[in-house]
């Protein structure tokens, strides 16, 4: 078992990172496996190598180790934009100059209770010839799903709430997700939804153990892997933390930031008695 934690070094370390973190620690050395660290520090505009350091410190004070070297997204960009030359090259991949506020928000990490804006199409069907700066470039779903067996579009989750072997409905993730933005050419951002998939790959992840916001998002990351053939690990979407008003932590609840409890005397048990995992 090959398990991680992907953080993004945009805010600290809350106690819903920490939950996440010490699950898929716990989940790999309980299995003899290997449990490694991601920094998804793609977003420039956002990622700072401070935010990295502290949630380092706060993982080791929280007794965590990884097997190998830090991963960094940043580190990474040629190898995405190799792969979304394929995609292009296969005709999967559109330019949009469709509101630059969309394409920002497609870009960043998804987030619960962010509505997703499926994109209306507008853009299909542009040659990538035409592609001005500033453009993003869309997957073209539909062509994706046409070129792909039915049948290998699934994969196995173990999270509570949705366990079982999940067969991707391409009809309803058109209707849900739609064309993705992979990229965004200036800031050469890969798209989460690309990199990620890329680095679980990678990575030889076997579990991506992460927050049940993310469940939604799988099947787009399961299409991905097929169109470049990659390996698909099995999912494990885990509750999430929420405060005493039933809300998720967010990065800006500095009240539940792990450096909080820490200066205020916390010890690392202590943590994981608050979330469940002592
Ligand atoms: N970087 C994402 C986050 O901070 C996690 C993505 C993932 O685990 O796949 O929420």
């Amino acid at each position: 078992m090959r398990t991680r934690f992907a953080p993004s070094p945009t805010g600290p370390l809350h106690l819903g990172h920490a939950y996440s973190a010490i699950l898929a620690h716990d989940m790999a050395r309980a299995a003899g496996g290997a449990f490694l660290l991601r920094m998804e520090d793609i977003d420039r505009a956002r990622a700072r190598a401070e935010w990295e350091a502290l949630i380092v410190e706060d993982l080791h004070w929280l007794g965590l180790d990884w097997d190998e070297p830090v991963l960094r997204q940043s580190e990474r960009i040629g190898l995405y934009e190799a792969r979304l030359e394929r995609l292009a090259e296969a005709g999967l991949v559109y330019p949009c100059s469709c509101s630059r506020a969309d394409i920002r928000a497609a870009l960043a990490a998804p987030q619960e209770g962010v509505a997703f804006a499926v994109y209306p199409g507008t853009c299909r069907g542009r040659p990538l010839g035409d592609r001005r700066p500033g453009d993003a470039l869309r997957l073209d779903l539909a062509g994706a799903l046409a070129r792909l067996d039915p049948e290998g579009l699934a994969f196995e989750e173990t999270g509570a709430r949705h366990r079982g072997r999940h067969r991707i409905d391409g009809a309803r993730l058109l209707a849900a997700i739609g064309d993705v933005v992979l990229s965004r050419r200036g800031d050469n951002i890969v798209a989460y939804f690309l990199a990620s998939a890329c680095d679980d790959a990678d990575q030889r992840i076997t579990h991506v153990i992460r927050g049940e916001d993310l469940f939604d998002y799988t099947a787009i990351q399961v299409v991905l892997q097929r169109l470049l053939g990659l390996p698909t690990p099995v999912y494990h979407h885990h509750r999430l933390i929420r405060d005493a008003e039933g809300r998720r932590l967010a990065k800006r609840d500095d009240a539940r930031a792990i450096a909080r409890f820490r200066e205020a005397g916390a010890s690392p048990v202590g943590i994981r008695r608050m979330v469940g995992l002592a």
